[in-house]
């Protein structure tokens, strides 16, 4: 496979360190709301990306933390501690909020198909694991005592910047209006390690260390939680492009000097979702939640076909009318799936390998989801049976994720009982059209059958037949293709 690796910021071939496993880190949601959908878009792209390394044949360790203690980005973070906030809003304790949007996240995952992590790690749990590699960057000069925190000094590093393309001078939080500077820093880059003075003052959970009672900064739990269950080495690690910098950037400066040696390959960020007029998240419009796009009818997995329509480093545009259309495209995906019979035919081998090598050329090439989506088309008009076309369908649905065969099913059932209530028969097409003057056709011939004169049935048969229209009689109805 290949992928673009934004620390190179080249497409490279992916070759893991280790013939046995495969080791992916992933950043997970801070849990003091709901998810957004912007947010949701990463954790999709991503677990495509994990669905086609298993697919490929890799066995794929995957670990996620999940962000319970304190999350401060930077200087700029203002006012309160998104935890504590999320919990003087609802009455609750820190970590009653913490358990609460941690269920949510994940229930919502579920709805969008998105695996859960083979280890999902919340940030308070680890809190040795911090103190262990901030005891050693201290030791070994990496890190100092300043006013009450321990902070990550950044002059000591060859190479600090790895993922921006900004100036430094952009970089420097002084220069930004309202944002109130760090004085205890020795370089504006600096971050901090460990907190026992922080600004705000009242953080809710606090643990001992060599500092002082406090709590550690949000950088560190990655590069803890990664360690702790992955090892030393990390072969790809994701999360949304917004934590390229300076939280990526940062987990590298500690991880690196901590381990005296490189610590992960291959970077992957998805890029934003935006509305017409800017970046979603921070778009004054409705908060967008799976449960909103449930309650206005969409089914959640249209938002994830949406996502897979485009490139996921490409910012992506949401509006409503892009969520009809994917719904749309969703609702005819499936009625073209349930068209297909399973009639326990001999599977095509040839067929299969041939898609597959569509399949494979499309998500092998730094996943591009929307191309996968195309071969997945391309089965559908395939010549071949319709066992196979089932087979691949599933298959490469186990990496798209879009439910098609359970789907399928579900319509094929449905339609056989509304047909059976209504004493009628379905006509559906093979590629999902509908042409009203074919089923008018169809229904003369029913007609004709049902009447005993199949002189009649037989030759609106033929003149069909004539005119390249291929029917095919099922249980309760009639599918017909163009040939
Ligand atoms: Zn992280």
């Amino acid at each position: 496979m290949k992928i673009y690796n934004s620390a190179s910021r080249k497409i490279e071939e992916f070759v893991p360190n280790h013939p046995d496993i495969l080791k992916m880190y992933t950043c997970g949601p801070t849990v003091y709301h709901f998810a957004h959908i912007g947010n949701l878009r990463s954790y999709i792209m991503e677990d495509v990306l994990e669905k086609y390394l298993r697919f490929s044949g890799y066995n794929v360790k995957r670990v996620m933390n999940i962000t319970d203690v304190g999350h401060l980005t930077s200087d700029a973070d203002e006012g309160e501690d998104k935890m504590l906030k999320g919990a003087k809003r609802e009455h609750k304790s820190v970590m009653e909020i913490a358990r609460f949007y941690t269920d949510a996240f994940f229930s919502d995952c579920a709805k969008l198909n998105i695996k859960t992590p083979d280890v999902v790690e919340p940030a308070t749990n680890c809190i040795d694991d911090y103190i262990k590699i901030i005891t050693k960057l201290m030791d070994t000069g990496y890190a100092y005592f300043a006013g009450g925190n321990v902070y990550f000094d950044t002059s000591k590093l060859e190479r600090y910047y790895i993922f921006n393309d900004f100036n430094e001078d952009d970089l420097a939080v002084g220069v930004r209006e309202g944002v109130e500077e760090d004085t205890n820093k020795r370089n504006k880059n600096d971050f901090v390690l460990w907190f026992t003075k922080s600004k705000f003052e009242d953080q809710a959970l606090k643990w001992e260390s060599p500092w002082g009672t406090g709590y550690p900064g949000w950088h560190i739990e990655c590069s803890g939680i990664s360690m702790k269950h992955l090892g030393d080495d990390l072969d790809i690690h994701c999360g949304g492009i917004d934590n390229a910098f300076p939280h990526h950037t940062n987990e590298i400066a500690q991880s690196e000097s901590y381990l005296g040696h490189k610590w992960c390959n291959y970077w992957m960020h998805v890029y934003h979702l935006n509305t017409n007029d800017g970046k979603m998240s921070k778009s004054s419009g409705e908060f967008l939640t799976v449960s909103l796009l449930v309650e206005k009818g969409y089914d959640p997995l249209a938002y994830r076909l949406f996502c897979l329509q485009s490139h996921y480093r490409k910012s992506l545009v949401f509006n409503w009318e892009n969520l009809d259309n994917a719904m749309k495209t969703y609702g005819k995906l499936i009625g073209r799936v349930a068209s297909l019979i399973p009639k326990n035919e001999p599977i095509d081998e040839e067929a299969i390998s041939a898609l597959r090598l569509r399949f494979d050329n499309a998500l092998g090439n730094d996943l591009n989801t929307s191309l996968a989506v195309t071969a997945l088309y391309d089965v559908l008009k395939y010549d071949t049976n319709d066992d196979t076309k089932l087979k691949a369908i599933a298959d490469f649905d186990s990496v798209l994720g879009l439910d098609l065969i359970k789907k399928a099913e579900a319509k094929r059932e449905n339609d056989k009982k509304q047909a059976a209530v209504a004493g009628e028969f379905t006509i559906i097409s093979e590629d999902g059209t509908m042409d009203p003057q074919i089923e008018a056709k169809i229904r003369d011939r029913q007609n004709a059958k049902k009447a005993k004169d199949f002189a009649t049935a037989d030759a609106i048969r033929n003149e069909l037949k004539e005119a390249g229209i291929e029917l095919t009689d099922i249980p309760h109805g009639v599918k017909w293709k163009k040939v």
